[in-house]
């Protein structure tokens, strides 16, 4: 049994849920494993604690005043947004599209025209076959056969 478990299995064993089999796993585990054994002490004393504690009762007719309170607040009200809103909404939600778009090209910096910067990140910079490539002599073979 790994720690993980043992550790979920502590609070049923403390309350007497654990079936035997698990019970004798559990047990078996806390033989060896001081980590689980400390956190099976940490859990006897808390609960300890809390069953030691004093109990308090609510005051007599603390729940009917209660239910009185609930039956007299007013009924919320159904969520209502008028249809203005929602024009006003939809158009400032294009309005920063827009901006976001006519903004994003005015800010994007020219590029000029050198060879590497115009051609980008395109394929074509890279050939596919160089010349001495075996993908380089096959085309140039595959050439040669058209041209004749
Ligand atoms: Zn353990």
């Amino acid at each position: 049994m790994r720690c993980q478990k043992a550790q979920r299995l502590i609070s049923a064993h403390l309350d007497g849920e654990l079936p035997p089999g698990k019970q004798a796993g559990l047990a078996a585990h806390l033989n060896h494993c001081a980590a689980c054994a400390a956190e099976l002490k940490t859990s006897q004393k808390t609960k300890e604690i809390l069953t030691g504690m004093e109990w308090f009762t609510a005051p007599t007719g603390f729940s009917r005043r209660v239910m009185t309170r609930l039956d007299q607040t007013e009924p919320a009200r159904p969520f209502f947004v008028p249809l203005w809103l929602r024009f006003a909404e939809v158009a400032v939600l294009l309005l920063a599209i827009g901006s976001g778009v006519i903004f994003g090209r005015l800010l994007s910096l020219p590029v000029r025209s050198t060879d590497m910067e115009s051609t980008g990140l395109s394929l074509e910079l890279f050939d596919p076959a160089p010349a001495g490539s075996l993908g380089g002599v096959y085309l140039a073979m595959l050439e040669d056969g058209h041209a004749q």
